[in-house]
């Protein structure tokens, strides 16, 4: 038993009119991994979890969860997860406490210092109304109850989206104590920043494709650094020095995509007149099409 994946994907597809949504995805994930799953708007992630859940019905495939077929066993699967969506909806008229009260109710089981803990630690006031909570706030209770039912599984859908960096920073360590109690994580998210804090594997979806899937080791090549320099006059060509991906300038502008040691470019840089010198990590967006262009379906860095 104990060699059951926790997540086990065959095939599986979901096609609206006009949209491949989710086309043929494999997916395993073992008892306490933690795994991201990283796409731009739009490449299926929520799709995914949906069909995961049992939310929605595949056009063709397979979704197991336990072992457990997600749609046929929903009721046995569900008893084990705990979801969190991007987008919570609570009850408006709820304090914070009795939302929460309800959710572990739905939830079935609660730890209930846990949950006391996670409420501080989150500062989270529950004695006010849902409806007068930001959005941040909202997340924070749906966050509370899906951690403090101490699922064996955690299926979180950009689960940090409004939180603010302290908030993330503890909603990070919540994770990796989950994960030290041999629970198993699955966490959208569209920030390369979020899943390498988190995660032993990471799996990368663009336009309903998995496009790839292993440890961030296994996936250093996608981590480029987006550089940003205004020279003194106009820019120089800078596409054919060492490290440099991609380079487009535009008067006295340059934007370049470098991967591995900065060196060559900063000394190239260093003799051409820098007036401002910028450095960040590249949105998805910008990673896959600089490593990808058009072309999804292979990675230019396999092998
Ligand atoms: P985001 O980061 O924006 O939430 P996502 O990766 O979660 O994006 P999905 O919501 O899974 O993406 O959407 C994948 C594709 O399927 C999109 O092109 C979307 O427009 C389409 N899609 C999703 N749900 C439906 C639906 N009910 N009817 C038609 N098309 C849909």
């Amino acid at each position: 038993m104990t060699d059951t994946p926790v997540i086990r994907t065959r095939g599986l597809t979901k096609r609206y009119r006009g949209t491949d949504a989710l086309v043929d995805l494999d997916l395993e994930v073992s008892p306490g991994e933690v795994v991201g799953y990283l796409g731009p708007n739009g490449a299926g992630k929520t799709t995914t979890i949906r069909l995961l859940l049992g939310l929605i019905r595949p056009t063709s495939g397979t979704a197991q969860l336990f072992g457990l077929d997600s749609l046929q066993d929903a009721v046995a699967v569900h008893r084990r997860l705990a979801y969190v969506s991007g987008e919570p909806s609570l009850w408006p008229n709820l304090t914070g406490a009795e939302a929460l009260h309800l959710l572990g109710q739905v939830q079935g089981t609660v730890d209930v210092p846990y949950r006391d803990d996670l409420v501080e630690r989150f500062a989270l006031d529950p004695s006010k109304k849902v409806r007068a909570y930001s959005k941040g706030n909202r997340q924070k209770v749906v966050l509370i109850a899906a951690l403090a039912s101490r699922p064996d599984l955690l299926v979180l859908d950009e689960p940090t989206a409004g939180l603010d960096p302290l908030m993330v920073h503890e909603f990070r360590s919540c994770v990796l104590e989950a994960k030290g109690r041999g629970r198993t994580v699955f966490l959208s998210s569209h920030l390369l920043s979020e899943v390498e804090a988190l995660c032993d594997r990471v799996g990368v979806l663009s336009e309903g494709r998995l496009i790839e899937m292993g440890t961030l080791a296994e996936m250093r090549h996608l981590s480029a650094v987006t550089v940003e320099v205004t020279f003194e006059g106009d820019a120089p060509d800078l596409s054919t020095v060492d490290g440099v991906l991609s380079a487009s300038a535009n008067g006295r502008h340059a934007s370049l995509q470098v991967r591995g040691s900065m060196e060559p470019l900063l000394k190239v840089l260093a003799t051409s007149g820098v007036r401002q010198l910028r450095s960040r990590e590249p949105s998805l967006e910008e990673l896959f099409l600089t490593l990808y262009g058009d072309h999804d379906g292979a990675s230019p860095h396999d092998g």
